[in-house]
């Protein structure tokens, strides 16, 4: 096929060798057309990656099988990794009653829990690039390109470049949108055995879900790999003391069985949506572009998304075309990350079994602010309706055909289950 966009991305480079990073690097190297392009993969190994990422969506499985040219359930072994069907809600709603919010097709569907440290290796395996360690300073748009300037090093000119650095430094409201409708913004992780065993002779064919119990302070996630299984503590630090939550979570892990843990870290974190996620020469990924609580295991889907979108539109298409294409992708991207933060922002909608004061804050005070942080005036794209007309289609006594593959940002089938299992 002809590419005819290819040759005029001859130098490309990644910032980043996180989640983000890794998998653009590799994506960079398995899709360009012509062997003797040019790839910088550049990172500052005094900044260390999140690493956190653990939970996927199913377009994971096809991709890092494409990237890797490994069979499934060799990449499954290689990232110490499950088979995740959904998600199981515990204690969320107005039901009171647990559900779960699976892939679809249902039991056929699935992605991976995953090791990100594995996943970074593996993907490092599939990349073929020049590797650089050094701190990048500024990333610039110039004529026909970007200019990355580093410390201690010249400036480079790339024709391409991808910026994988990570959550943003500060957030101002002229270059990023606020998520203010997620009343979350701080984790505390922990690591705990194996509750799965791996297998000697293959991968678990076993069918496993990320956890998602609500709690008096938040909610907790929980994901088996086989070699450990990953706990994390989802709440806000400005409404919840850490020590409660820190004591909330040993009694969590104690009714679970779980007699020894490893404390891993606490994270805080930005719930946002950069406006500028993509402009023709520079194109922002993963948590540098945008980054909503992992409730619904967003982030790596996305950076798939960001990256493929990206590559597609500047391989196949005329490079006359880069001016015009630039604004359509982005605001593509940016309404994508919208509908993911209202379907995410929802889920808090309901409360839970607990009547704390984070879940009354949530449901009374921070997910009523969807429609003002959403507006499309604001915000430059349509999210918001689309997200209303699932909502709308969810209330409607029969769901037209037509209407069965409608998405905000995730299909109707999940906006269904969740507003079956949450009762709203
Ligand atoms: C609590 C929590 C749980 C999560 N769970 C999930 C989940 O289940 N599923 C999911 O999909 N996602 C999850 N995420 C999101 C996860 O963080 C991202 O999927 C993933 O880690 C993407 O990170 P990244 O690659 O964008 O950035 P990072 O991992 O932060 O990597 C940044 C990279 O940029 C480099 N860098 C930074 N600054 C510079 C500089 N100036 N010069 C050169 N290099 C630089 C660093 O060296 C590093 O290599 C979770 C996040 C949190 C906080």
């Amino acid at each position: 096929m002809i590419q005819p966009g290819a040759k005029f991305l001859r130098k490309i480079a990644v910032v980043g060798r996180g989640t983000a990073g890794s998998l653009a690097a590799a994506s960079v190297s398995r899709l360009h057309p012509d062997p003797d392009h040019e790839l910088h993969h550049i990172y500052d190994s005094r900044i260390p990656v999140i690493g956190v990422g653990e939970g996927s969506w199913p377009s994971l499985v096809q991709e890092l099988h494409q990237l890797t040219n490994l069979r499934h359930e060799t990449v499954q072994q290689r990232l110490k990794g499950t088979r995740k069907y959904g998600v199981t809600f515990e204690g969320w709603g107005r039901r009171h009653r647990d559900f779960t919010h699976y892939f679809t097709p249902q039991q056929v569907s699935y992605a991976y829990h995953l090791s990100a440290d594995m996943m970074e290796e593996l993907l490092r395996e599939s990349t073929r690039a020049h590797r650089i360690d050094a701190r990048v300073l500024n990333i610039a748009r110039v004529e026909g390109g970007a200019e990355v300037e580093f410390e201690g090093l010249a400036p480079e000119r790339y024709d391409l470049v991808f910026d994988a650095r990570g959550f943003p430094r500060d957030l101002h409201p002229d270059r990023h949108i606020d998520i203010s409708f997620i009343p979350t913004n701080t984790a505390v992780i922990r690591r705990c055995p194996a509750i799965v065993e791996a297998r000697k002779d293959g991968p678990i064919m076993q069918h496993t879900y990320t956890r998602a119990v609500a709690r008096p302070h938040g909610w907790i996630f929980i994901i088996p790999l086989t070699v450990h299984t990953s706990y994390g503590y989802i709440f806000n630090g400005d409404v919840s003391a850490l020590a409660d939550v820190e004591s909330d979570f040993d009694a969590f892990l104690e009714t679970d069985g779980v007699s020894e843990f490893e404390q891993r870290a606490v994270i805080r974190f930005p719930n946002f949506i950069h406006r500028r996620i993509y402009d023709g020469a520079v194109a922002r990924i993963g948590n540098a572009a945008a980054f909503i609580e992992p409730l619904e295991a967003t982030a790596i889907v996305s950076a798939q998304l960001q990256i493929g979108m990206v590559l597609n539109i500047r391989f196949n298409r005329a490079i006359e075309h880069l001016e015009r294409d630039a604004p359509v992708v982005n605001r593509f991207l940016m309404n994508n990350m919208l509908c993911y933060s209202l379907f995410v922002g929802w889920h808090y909608s309901c409360g839970s079994i607990y009547d704390s004061k984070f879940w009354r804050r949530a449901r009374d005070r921070v997910w009523p602010q969807f429609r003002k942080a959403a507006d499309p005036e604001a915000v430059d794209c349509a999210a918001l309706s689309r997200f209303d007309d699932m909502i709308e289609l969810l209330h409607r006594p029969v769901i037209d055909k037509a209407d069965w593959d409608r998405m905000c940002g995730v299909p109707l089938t999940s906006y269904a289950q969740m507003s079956q299992g949450l009762g709203c």
